[in-house]
């Protein structure tokens, strides 16, 4: 049976590669206000008739409910993407993370739709000791207010499952990288570079160390894990075992933008931002056991995305 797939933040960057994926599989609505999104990624479908996007804002329940109507799965990725925007505006991942998956799970509940596919992050483990994560590690405690807001995501998903009869899928992605990014370590480092190609500011002392998944490795994931596990709430920590540091990183950018003698000025610390964990390491062997396994270590992502972004920020 095909699948009717409605897709909030569907035409930002992870969103619109997991669409190119679901066009595949059935019809698609994208439900999005392009805050951070773009038609440009989504575009080469607008003429399609299976495929639909909807500009709108997911705080608008009655616009949600409409929308989300005659759908079967719903795939929640909008979000505000950066971490460090919380420190500021406080009130903002309460709103685009909590406030928003409430609107959803609602409108599921009204329509009678009963999967939920939902974006989460590594960030809600908080800081661990430096040990490779699981599942079932705990307790959760976030250091981010984006982190908290995927982990209270996480709790109403849960809870409207078992409350509603309803069934989800959590990933809980580590740092994802690769073409049409916007946003992150690698687009930030490259646009300071296009401003100076002669000096680099790095946040923190450069030692910060995560693992990186391809953008294409995630999506895969993402439909596999959908297809291979049945439970209420299937959990999965979705990335690769290997990691890389910041300073790496800026090494990889300066080497494929052919830069030379590149000062690297560092802000100094061990971490990037209040709120940022600056040692992740992950472990996969959940999906890994079902089947899925990131195709490239976290240094080949990179490598690839900075490859990829370089181009597309023609530089
Ligand atoms: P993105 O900013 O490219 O995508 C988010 C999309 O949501 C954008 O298209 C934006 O326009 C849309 N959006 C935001 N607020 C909205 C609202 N109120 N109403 C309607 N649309 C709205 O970011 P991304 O990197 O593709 O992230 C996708 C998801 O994956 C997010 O939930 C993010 O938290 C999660 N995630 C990303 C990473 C990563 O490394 N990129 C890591 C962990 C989790």
């Amino acid at each position: 049976m095909s699948m009717k797939a409605f897709v909030t933040g569907g035409a930002g960057f992870i969103g619109s590669h997991l669409v190119d994926r679901l066009m595949q599989k059935g019809s698609v609505t994208i439900f999005d206000n392009l805050s951070s999104g773009r038609v440009e990624f989504v575009e080469h479908h607008l003429d399609k008739n299976n495929f639909e996007l909807v500009q709108a804002d997911l705080l608008d329940l009655s616009k949600v409910k409409k929308a989300m109507k005659g759908h079967d799965t719903i795939f929640h990725l909008a979000a505000n993407p950066d971490a460090r925007l919380g420190i500021r505006n406080t009130d903002l991942d309460l709103k685009q993370e909590t406030l928003v998956t409430y609107n959803i799970l609602e409108s599921m509940r009204i329509n009678k739709i009963k999967k939920i596919v939902f974006s989460s992050s590594g960030t809600i483990y908080g800081e661990t000791p430096v040990i490779p994560l699981s599942e079932d590690y705990g307790p959760v405690l976030p250091i981010s207010l984006y982190g908290a807001g995927k982990l209270a995501s996480e709790g109403l998903i849960s809870a409207f499952c078992h409350t509603f009869n309803m069934q989800a899928w959590i990933f809980r992605f580590a740092n994802i990288v690769g073409e049409r990014g916007t946003h992150g370590v690698i687009f930030d480092f490259i646009s300071k570079l296009k401003k100076n190609p002669h000096e680099l500011e790095i946040l923190g002392d450069g030692t910060q160390e995560k693992p990186y998944l391809h953008v294409k490795d995630c999506v895969k994931g993402i439909i596999f894990g959908l297809q291979k596990s049945n439970e209420r709430v299937n959990v999965f920590t979705l990335g690769c075992d290997s990691s890389t540091d910041v300073t790496t990183i800026a090494n990889v950018v300066v080497e494929e933008m052919g830069l030379k003698n590149v000062r690297f000025k560092y802000t100094g610390g061990d971490r990037g931002w209040p709120g940022d964990v600056p040692q992740v390491r992950f472990n996969c062997e959940k999906i890994n056991k079902l089947g899925w396994k990131a195709s490239y270590t976290s240094n080949e992502a990179v490598r690839l995305a900075v490859k990829a972004l370089v181009k597309e920020l023609e530089v």
